[in-house]
């Protein structure tokens, strides 16, 4: 098909505009840091929303990676694979769970968790056919799927992208006690971020994720956490919910699970719950594929030292006493839960997008969200020298 006039026009490449990246075009990774096609190096303090957990080509993966390339990398779920049980049963002890339901990325976890749900609802708990329904929460993040998307309350996600899939029901986050009120006898689970991510690292009071535990056992009802962005060492725990001491039905795994080198995700459950799905009911090419269990494996002999976690913890109370002085000063408060900040910017210092690329001139990558907030994760990896430099950044650029 020739171009249209408009398109011609445009000349603006060839790949779909459903991103506004940064001006930067990053050709390697290093550990905490990346460097540009032109040789300019920066810090990168969004790790791929987290993907990238244990720093760009981490030698530990890599070594997985390439060593499951040279034995078999795809197999399809037709056949079994010796990669397979020894990754299934490592992230399961983990998890402290009996069963791991493996995928590629958050959105098909967070779908799948969304069927075994459902399929729990109808097979175990007695709701009538057709009718389950699953709590989720106000400024939710969970993926792009329609499905997902359909309890957005985010209209630039839903937009134009009807009809939407029915089912679920909306309450405020932070709030146990809308959850209690908005469960029926058809309400199969609860699917919540034990911290939001994507809405600019809100973390709910605390109790919040205990009187959910409370709640879903006494009214029989799944609690489903979506553990993909704020899992895995992020926090200063292995996942969000440990910091309440609170274990959920479901884990919703992702992003990191993958090493930031393959899409490798994950719902990890017992026996009672994830066994309701039967063989032919749910799968995935690639799900589960050699390749994904060796790094996957890897990711999690990784997570078992608690060194991960050790770091995020340390490195995010140094960050915490670098970002809180700016409060006042160009910031209008600050999130921190481990190696993981929501930063709100004054609007007089501009927009978080403007702040994202005045950082970008001077060698920092953040990621702006919801419009005056900017996101702060770096690879656990980063040196807490390399946070003060960039925090130095941060002030150079709001004028503080
Ligand atoms: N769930 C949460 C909490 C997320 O933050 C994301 C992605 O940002 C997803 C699900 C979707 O993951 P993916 O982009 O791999 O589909």
């Amino acid at each position: 098909m020739t171009a249209t006039p408009e398109r011609a026009k445009r000349d603006a490449g060839h790949v779909a505009h459903n991103y506004h990246p940064l001006p930067v075009n990053i050709a390697r990774g290093d550990g905490a840091w990346v460097t540009d096609v032109e040789g300019k190096r920066y810090l990168d303090l969004l790790a791929a929303y987290s993907a990238v957990n244990f720093g760009h080509r981490h030698p530990a993966l890599v070594a997985a990676l390439t060593e499951q390339l040279g034995r078999v990398t795809l197999t399809s779920r037709a056949f079994e694979s010796d990669r397979l049980e020894p990754f299934a049963a490592a992230l399961a002890k983990l998890c402290g769970k009996d069963l791991v339901l493996p995928m590629n990325t958050g959105a098909e976890a967070v779908e799948t968790g969304i069927k075994v749900a459902r399929a729990w609802g109808y097979r175990v708990k007695g709701i009538a056919d057709g009718r389950a329904r699953i709590i989720v929460a106000a400024g939710n993040f969970h993926g792009r799927t329609t499905t997902i998307i359909s309890f957005s309350d985010d209209e630039s996600a839903r937009e134009g992208f009807g009809p939407y899939t029915p089912g679920f029901d909306i309450v405020p986050y932070g709030d146990a006690d809308a959850i209690a009120a908005a469960i029926t006898d058809d309400t199969a689970a609860v699917l919540i971020e034990p911290i939001q991510g994507e809405a600019g690292v809100v973390i709910p009071p605390e109790g919040y994720l205990r009187r959910i535990r409370e709640i879903c056992d006494e009214k029989n009802v799944l609690f489903i956490a979506d553990e993909i962005q704020a899992g895995l060492g992020r926090v200063g725990e292995t996942f969000a919910c440990d910091r309440e001491g609170v274990v959920p039905d479901l884990y919703l795994l992702g992003k990191a699970l993958g090493g930031g080198i393959l899409p490798v995700s994950a719902v990890v459950g017992d026996e009672d719950v994830l066994g309701v799905i039967r063989p032919g009911e749910h799968g995935s090419t690639f799900g589960g594929n050699p390749l994904a269990a060796a790094v996957g494996l890897r990711v999690v002999e990784m997570l078992e030292s608690g060194e991960f976690q050790e770091r995020a913890r340390a490195l995010g109370a140094h960050l915490d006493q670098g970002l809180q002085p700016l409060i006042g000063h160009g910031v209008t408060a600050v999130r921190i839960a481990g190696l993981w900040a929501g930063v709100d910017i004054d609007p007089a210092k501009g927009s978080g997008r403007e702040i994202a690329e005045k950082l970008l001139d001077r060698g920092v990558l953040v990621k702006d969200t919801h419009g005056q907030t900017i996101r702060i994760a770096p690879p656990l990896v980063i040196r807490a020298t390399e946070l003060d430099w960039a925090v130095e950044q941060l002030r150079v650029v709001l004028g503080a």
